[in-house]
């Protein structure tokens, strides 16, 4: 497997409230929102706290994998709320978390906010992930189109995130790897301005995963992209043992 990442600031906002985390066995994004620090400091809290999570061994069943997923994102979800309680300045922080387990040719993604997590298979994009927000439940129900859905004042509004309520429902999805798959996660400003084809079309034609995130976000801000934005990307080449 090689892992690459890049996160940046974008060129309009004065803080990166994004941040990311990997290993050989995690990938995480986490996009921060909250006045003063509060957006980036709920975003490491939670990232510091599934990336601390004892998961079980990759052998073990998925549903077992996929609760220990569910219960990382919980503890997240309270350290972050517990944390805006205790401090007046951090009040109404929150952060979107997207992850994904490596257990040998088993992914298991957790998931609450707007971030996203995709499957590159065979040159094209799959989003496993549902956005949590306010317009893509639109979409959903038929009121808005994709296209009205980005321009959308509500654009930002979430229905989930971690730390905005005591108790969150996270969303978790296993799936099977294949050799030559690719596991991409990323924050809103990525997906904001380019849509899932630019974004197939880069990985298609950049092999290396560094090159493909870094291009990646230079298209985005180069795109007008106005947000932070920030990608993490895993290309699985080898059979799995
Ligand atoms: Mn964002």
């Amino acid at each position: 497997m090689r892992i690459a990442a890049a996160s940046d600031i974008g060129p309009r906002r004065p803080t990166n409230q994004d941040l990311y985390w990997h290993d050989q066995r995690l990938l995480v994004v986490a996009d921060g929102m909250g006045g003063h620090a509060g957006g980036e400091v709920a975003a490491q809290v939670a990232i510091d706290t599934v990336k601390n999570w004892v998961y079980p061994s990759p052998d073990l069943s998925e549903e077992r994998l996929k609760e220990a997923v569910t219960q990382a994102m919980v503890a997240a979800n309270e350290e972050v709320y517990d944390r805006a309680e205790r401090e007046s300045a951090l009040r109404g922080m929150g952060t979107t978390l997207t992850m994904a387990l490596i257990a040998g040719a088993c992914a298991v993604v957790g998931h609450v906010g707007d971030s996203r997590a995709y499957l590159f298979r065979d040159g094209s994009l799959v989003q496993l992930t549902t956005d949590h927000s306010v317009t893509n439940e639109l979409v959903r129900i038929g009121g808005l189109t994709e296209s009205e859905a980005l321009a959308h004042p509500y654009r930002n509004l979430l229905t989930r995130a971690l730390g905005a309520e005591r108790h969150v429902e996270v969303d978790v999805e296993t799936l099977r790897l294949r050799p030559g798959d690719a596991l991409m996660l990323c924050t809103d400003g990525l997906t904001n301005v380019l849509d899932d084809r630019e974004i197939a079309r880069t990985l298609t034609e950049h092999a290396d995963p560094q090159r493909a995130v870094d291009l990646l976000v230079t298209h985005a801000n180069q795109r007008g992209g106005s947000d932070n934005v920030t990608v993490v990307l895993a290309r699985f080449e080898d059979e799995f043992e």
